[in-house]
């Protein structure tokens, strides 16, 4: 099946893979270590009546050879038994086509590719051709590296092969600097991803984004709160002595009490007084941004004649001080008005870039039409 960029895809909420309405709640150990393992952890998710899916890692993608690389095959067994004994669901990390029939074979309701797989779209085609046909519902975690259109084309490789019961797992992306996160979230992504498809469930790792179990609930929350679709969580019954992950993974009575203490939201209401509420507010938002939009276009064309101004004039013009003066002024303004400071500094910042290139276009312009003498030293600058 051919499909075309800008297809848009038609994508199977989790309610019609028969997971019902409300969040998708995934988790489990980050491996299987043992049959007892699973089994205890899973009887205790199953018994919190929140969870919908059991999550076990069986072929783990460890970053040095010598850490623990998963129990593999003969784990299929015990995930059978699993689902016999609870009635949860099961999910699976697949990572070659080997992995992929073997799940198959072994019932494993849902398969997902992990971020360094997601990071390489020749092992994505790989897989999908085993998975080809078969409806197996996927879900697609994204790429090590922040970039959404490999997270985009991992998700159109999976729908090309047939498959419309696919999930997105937000699980954050490698710092390549010091950072309170294992993996930074930059959420930013995710709505993009969101944005360009919106019949798509984002589900939110915080196990992998925090790395650290203390943090996991305040990003469970986080995700709850940006809508997203459901949350996966690593939960081992020992975490101290995991086989992977162990700064990461909850016990299951702290991930009861994560369960407990998150706020779920909805998403709207159908009640009329919060909803006209909320019409009022939108407008006016809309008239804001309105004025907005008409204020940076008419600060944009008083940056342009000043551009032309000063070529006309040839002067040469260096106003560090006048730059970094609006940065002062802008930012104190800015924070009196109980702006956050980085946020201002942002703003202002890519305003005066924006000005800075219409007064470099205008003086272009006046000089191509010999409008002002050949090109000095001018330096621009507001
Ligand atoms: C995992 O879910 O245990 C895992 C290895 O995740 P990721 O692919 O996000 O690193
Ligand atoms: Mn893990």
């Amino acid at each position: 099946m051919a499909l075309s960029g800008d297809e848009v895809m038609d994508i199977e909420k989790t309610v019609s893979w028969g997971f019902g309405e409300g969040p998708m709640i995934i988790a489990g150990p980050c491996s299987a270590e043992s049959e007892e393992q699973l089994l205890a952890t899973a009887v205790a998710l199953k018994a919190t009546g929140m969870v919908k899916l059991f999550r076990a890692g069986l072929w783990k993608p460890r970053s040095r050879p010598s850490s623990f690389g998963g129990e593999g095959l003969r784990a299929l067994d015990w995930l059978r038994r699993v689902k016999e004994e609870t009635g949860l669901p099961v999910a699976v990390e697949v990572a070659s086509p080997l992995h992929a029939e073997a799940c198959l074979k072994a019932g494993i309701d849902v398969v997902w590719l992990g971020a360094r797989t997601v990071s390489n779209p020749f092992s994505v085609d790989e897989i999908m051709s085993a998975l080809r046909g078969t409806g197996q519902p996927v879900m697609v975690k994204n790429p090590l590296s922040p970039d959404v259109d490999l997270w985009m084309g991992a998700i159109e490789r999976v729908y090309k092969t047939g498959i419309r019961k696919i999930a997105a797992v937000h699980r954050g992306f490698t710092p390549y600097e010091k950072s309170r996160y294992r993996n930074i979230p930059k959420w930013e992504l995710a709505i993009e991803l969101r944005s360009r498809i919106p019949s798509l469930p984002v589900i939110c790792d915080p196990s992998h984004m925090s790395g650290k179990a203390g943090f996991v609930p305040e990003i469970a929350q986080k995700a709850l709160d940006m809508n997203m679709a459901g949350l996966m969580v690593e939960v081992h019954p020992d975490p101290s002595n995991a086989l992977s992950d162990r700064e990461q993974q909850l016990d299951p009575v702290r991930f009861i009490a994560m369960m407990e203490s998150l706020v779920f939201r909805r998403s709207t209401s159908d009640d009329s007084g919060f909803l006209n509420r909320l019409e009022e507010m939108r407008n006016q938002i809309d008239s804001i941004d309105h004025q907005l939009i008409e204020l940076l276009a008419s600060r944009m064309r008083i940056s342009s004649e000043m551009g032309e101004f000063k070529c006309r004039n040839d002067v040469t013009v260096f106003q560090l001080e006048r730059w970094l003066e609006i940065l002062r002024t802008r930012t104190q303004h800015g924070i009196s008005e109980g702006l956050d400071a980085e946020f201002i500094g942002t703003i202002i910042r890519m305003i005066h870039d924006e000005s800075i290139r219409c007064q470099d276009r205008a003086t272009e312009q006046l000089r191509r039409e010999g409008g002002c003498p050949p090109a000095s030293q001018q330096v621009k600058e507001e």
